[in-house]
């Protein structure tokens, strides 16, 4: 360092890049597939290999990286693993590598647009991209938030705000507490829908028992039927209903609620409808997928993670909202400090937050480094690796489907108790190639494999197999 107070110089920073260039680049390019996926660590040992307090004086690179590479690259699960098929794998790939590393040299706060024009605009137009991509009308706007946890929370606070059925309530204004002339708000979700709504609805003040899980149908679909009684029970009982999430891609299985006949029963009950698409909205990147998604053009909100399956690094959720001006008045609130002239997206505008990183970067450089068919023939390539796996599946007499397949996610079973096949997942994630991930449906455990990663490939999905066939006959025999 040339002096004390600054920072690295010009040839520091260099090296240190470049170390960290030649790092990332021999990880991807091989070495992470040469860990096992889950790292073979009990809590508290990662910390236990790291100094205890922090050190006095500054440390040279050399050392930081030294540790890096002895106790925290080996001790992560390794997310950008051919064999991770848990969850919803996902992968940071190379031009989102590179987009985050120059983001974080620019270090842009775009809480505003004069805090960082090209920041807000390349936000913007990616969104406008993916949103042609995904063919969603031009009305929708986009903005880009950490998670679909906080896109959800954010699109159900703007239909709090506007609460259709109950005009002027402003509960921005007056809050919602010991107010005789407001019911109860209801909200209303599939009993697959994802946790992040109640979580919303903790958080919005609406109260958990206020979430409405309506059944699912054989498909794991949200039955409209059951919609229509649940708004009529709570609206019969003085309750306000003021929003429906229908999912698109669940969770456990990614089924695909019908989002056409959601959108007709919230047209006619004046509900908002909110259209949670975090993993499956890519799919319909495809022309031949589109169909599942018809009618979430007509939902007054819709979010997707571009962090799940079009291969931007975590974190980056998109939300699209209809009436942008409406998400304005839910949030925005400027203080003397923050006052701008310019006619422009202020970002602080659109959510809870202030601080915005440039995250429009790595989902524009993904775009453009992969293209649009790029892009298309990945993820056909993963619904065709997750058939091919189902197809075995069904063929052989020990295994069962335990849902359709829609996309690149199977759910499964080893014909046997739920024992039986908390056993096998253990067996087959023991080996240390692959992590395959559990859920529970209708009450009985099931494995799951997602297949998201840019990495995986047929080798991989065989190896499995085999794997999975050898640990089933340990247990049945
Ligand atoms: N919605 C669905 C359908 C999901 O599968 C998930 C996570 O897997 C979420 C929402 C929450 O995503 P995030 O981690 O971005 O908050």
């Amino acid at each position: 360092m040339t002096e004390d107070i600054g920072d690295l110089s010009g040839d520091e920073l260099r090296r240190a890049l470049g170390w960290a260039a030649e790092r990332a680049a021999e990880y991807l390019d091989g070495g992470v597939a040469d860990y096992p996926v889950l790292p073979p660590v009990e809590p508290g040992e990662v910390r236990a290999a790291l100094a205890a307090s922090p050190p006095q004086e500054g440390e040279a690179m050399e050392a930081v990286f030294e540790d890096y590479r002895r106790v925290i690259e080996p001790n992560v699960t390794h997310w950008n693993h051919p064999g991770f098929l848990a969850y919803f794998s996902i992968t940071g790939s190379g031009p989102g590598v590179a987009a985050e590393t120059l983001a974080a040299a620019l270090n842009v706060n775009a809480m505003l647009w004069r805090t960082g024009p090209a920041a807000v605009e390349v936000e913007e137009l990616a969104c406008d991209w993916v949103r042609q991509m995904i063919g969603l009308p031009e009305g929708f706007r986009g903005h880009i938030n950490d998670t679909a946890s906080s896109s959800t929370l954010v699109a159900l606070a703007a239909a709090r705000h506007e609460l259709r059925g109950q005009p002027g309530a402003d509960v921005r204004r007056r809050g919602m507490a010991g107010r005789g002339d407001l019911p109860p708000l209801v909200l209303y979700a599939s009993d697959q829908a994802h946790s992040s709504v109640d979580k919303a609805a903790i958080v919005l003040g609406l109260g958990s028992d206020n979430v409405r899980r309506v059944a699912s149908d054989d498909a794991f679909r949200m039955d409209p039927a059951a919609l229509a009684t649940a708004v009529a029970e709570d609206r019969a009982a003085g309750r306000l209903p003021m929003a429906v999430v229908a999912t698109l891609g669940t969770t456990s299985t990614t089924s695909v609620d019908p989002v056409a006949e959601i959108a007709d029963l919230c047209e006619r009950e004046d509900l908002w409808l909110h259209v949670d698409a975090a993993y499956a909205g890519s799919a319909a990147v495809c022309p031949e997928y589109r169909q599942l998604f018809a009618g979430w053009e007509r939902a007054d909100s819709v979010v997707l993670n571009p962090h799940k399956w079009l291969f931007v690094p975590i974190d980056c959720s998109l939300l699209y909202v209809r009436d942008v001006d409406g998400l304005k008045s839910a949030f925005s609130l400027v203080p003397d400090y923050l006052t701008s002239e310019d006619e422009a997206t202020n970002l602080m505008d659109l959510g809870f937050q202030l601080g915005r990183r440039f995250r429009g970067l790595k989902l524009w450089m993904v775009i453009r480094a992969f293209g649009v068919e790029g892009i298309r023939r990945r993820i056909r390539y993963h619904c065709d690796l997750a058939r091919g796996l189902a197809d075995r599946l069904e063929e052989h007499p020990d295994f069962e489907l335990a849902a359709p397949v829609p996309f690149s996610t199977v759910c499964f079973r080893l014909k046997g108790d739920d024992e039986a096949n908390r056993r096998l997942l253990a067996a087959v994630n023991a080996d240390g190639r692959f992590l395959l991930s559990h859920t529970v449906l209708r009450g009985r455990y099931v494995l799951r494999v997602a297949v998201g990663n840019l990495r995986t490939r047929e080798e991989h999905l065989d190896g499995l197999w085999r794997l999975l066939q050898r640990c089933a006959e340990e247990e049945t025999s």
